[in-house]
């Protein structure tokens, strides 16, 4: 009677859909202040007022259907030409023609895989990765494979790569900074990579795309920039989203460009714009296009994610636990005493803790924490980390 593939989807929720859901229930209970949800990604930082400033000024326009109607397909120019600007910091002068705008990094790589994909092709990712990955190439109809990377750090490993490309690979998508990990990729590993994309596109003779899902791009500390990979390897595509560093997850906005330096770009540019209609997306919601083109190039206040990240990493060192060092993005992945992540996520929960184990991000043993939250949340949640680091040392 129905797709079993969408029933699993849709009945099914994701962990960490499960896990916010289960934080608004235990809130009922015993009160939301109680509750230390570290689940989910939805930033806590309100917008820079430049967001408000501009949606205020654009609804007060007396031509509402200017703010309200359809766009184009691939979106406003206007918006697409400041978008497009915005490479200008890189040295780089993009075409406002290939920029596709979306809603959101979700639909920017969807589009993507769907644009790309052809019959038996894969698409490779690094390990730990976003879940919804795995959703989002499946919809295309391919499958994605998941390619290792070095234990404890986290970062590329060259030669894994390496032995699982093969003639199937369509693309590879890279998310640094990283969810789950909060690493970001060293520019040597980058390099390594690209050197390894642009061999293996010799023997197989076709083109591997580097597809960069970026919605984090931004949200790096301690002064690191996150280098440009149109600068790094010509057949780039980027995917990125307004969701984190401007804090508009639910405005559902971003955008996908396709670097001019692809040989045949404008294929692939139209093969997007025909996945974006495909899928039912018609156009990117207008009011928020007509706000990206006011408030490009500003973001809400990335240091308090930076502080965010000081406060716990330095607490939960302190108490015995192993975690990455986070460089960027808001998640920090801690690993479980017991090496079992389950185990972890279900003791944590005693103490209040929602964690996000980290088995469905293709890595065992580590727990996501999403600290996104406000300073507050974690000064309070500090003590109950501690108990469970307690609890723990209580068992030897
Ligand atoms: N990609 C990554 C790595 C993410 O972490 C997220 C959201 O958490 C997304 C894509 C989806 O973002 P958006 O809200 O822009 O669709």
């Amino acid at each position: 009677m129905v797709s079993s593939y969408m029933y699993g989807l849709g009945s099914r929720r994701s962990v960490i859909r499960e896990i916010f859901e289960y934080a608004k229930v235990r809130g009922a209970e015993i009160g939301p202040e109680n509750v230390f949800d570290f689940s989910i990604g939805n930033p806590n930082v309100p917008a820079p007022d430049c967001v408000r400033e501009a949606i205020m000024e654009l609804i007060s326009e007396e031509d509402s259907t200017r703010i309200h109607g359809y766009t184009s397909a691939q979106g406003d120019l206007e918006t697409r030409r400041v978008v497009a600007g915005s490479y200008k910091k890189h040295g780089l002068e993009i075409s406002p023609d290939c920029i596709y705008m979306t809603v959101g990094a979700a639909a920017s790589v969807t589009i993507t895989a769907s644009a790309l994909y052809e019959e038996g092709d894969e698409f490779l990712t690094f390990a730990p990765y976003f879940t919804e990955y795995a959703v989002f190439v499946r919809t295309a109809g391919a499958e994605l494979k998941v390619v290792p990377t070095t234990e404890g750090t986290f970062q590329i490993d060259p030669e894994a790569l390496r032995e699982r490309i093969s003639a199937h690979t369509k693309g590879i998508i890279i998310n640094s900074p990283n969810n789950p990990s909060g690493v970001v990729y060293s520019e040597e590993s980058l390099h390594a990579m690209c050197a390894i994309l642009e061999e293996k596109q010799k023997e197989f003779g076709h083109p591997i795309f580097l597809i960069s899902d970026e919605p984090y791009r931004e949200i790096v500390f301690d002064g690191k920039k996150v280098p440009c990979l149109l600068n790094y390897y010509d057949n780039t595509i980027i995917c990125y989203s307004y969701s984190k560093a401007l804090s508009l997850p639910g405005e559902r906005i971003g955008y996908i460009l396709v670097s001019e330096k692809i040989d045949g770009w404008r294929e692939i540019y139209a093969a997007v714009c025909g996945a974006g209609r495909a899928l039912g997306y018609v156009c990117a919601p207008s009011l928020m296009q007509k706000v990206i083109a006011k408030c490009e190039g500003s973001t809400s206040d990335i240091s308090v994610y930076e502080r965010n990240r000081d406060l716990l990493y330095n607490a939960l060192v302190s108490y015995g636990f192993e975690c990455v060092h986070p460089d960027g993005a808001f998640y920090l992945f801690m690993k479980s005493p017991s090496g079992d992540a389950y185990e972890l996520y279900e003791r944590a929960k005693k103490y209040e803790l929602l964690l996000v184990p980290s088995d469905d991000f293709g890595v065992k043993g580590y727990v996501r924490i999403a600290y996104c939250v406000k300073t507050e949340t974690i000064e309070k949640a500090l003590p109950s980390f501690r108990k469970l680091m307690e609890s723990y040392k209580e068992e030897k």
